[in-house]
């Protein structure tokens, strides 16, 4: 299995809408492939999301899978779950501000509002079109990366720049207090 070349923060594939994937891309062996290259590379970087333009792909379609990590050991699993030309169709008034990264923005953490809970319809891995309504860390992941696919990068939605900070500096002065 392949790891894919990961864009980074300033390319403008970032900084773009991406396309919507086309119900015939979704059948072709390109796309299963592809799929199937994001997941691993998202795993590989010990990722929670990646997007396609991540990867350089100007397409509307993500991977997410939650798990715990050293600095969220509390998170539970979830996924991995393939989101294609999602919308959101709801997001709660009431929002958190909880920590971030991006492997678009490697080394770095800030503190992200974003809402709370989120309503999402996208098209799945078997061209299925669902409805999930998410919260918690997994509705910020759902927010960040359909973000990704709007051409936005989470520090553009940081209230406070002074909480953007290195992993180094995040882990002894947030994961410690914790
Ligand atoms: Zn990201």
């Amino acid at each position: 299995m392949k790891v894919l070349p990961k864009t980074q923060f300033g390319d403008p594939i970032l900084q773009t809408r991406a396309k919507d994937v086309s119900t015939s891309f979704l059948k072709t062996t390109a796309c299963k492939t592809l799929i199937k290259e994001m997941i691993y590379t998202m795993r590989r970087a010990g990722g929670v999301g990646i997007a396609a333009p991540q990867v350089g792909k100007n397409l509307r379609l993500a991977v997410m899978e939650m798990r715990p990590t050293p600095t969220r050991p509390h998170l539970e699993r979830r996924g991995p779950v393939v989101v294609i030309n999602p919308t959101i169709l709801k997001l709660s008034k009431k929002t958190v501000s909880d920590w971030e990264g991006c492997l678009s923005l490697q080394g770095v953490r800030g503190l992200v509002p974003r809402a709370e809970r989120v309503t999402v319809e996208y098209t799945n891995e078997q061209g299925e079109r669902v409805t999930e309504h998410a919260e918690g860390f997994w509705a910020r992941i759902f927010q960040h990366e359909i973000d990704h696919l709007d051409g936005v990068v989470y520090v553009e939605r940081m209230q406070d720049m002074k909480t953007l900070m290195t992993v180094d500096e995040f882990k002894k002065r947030v994961v410690k207090k914790r």
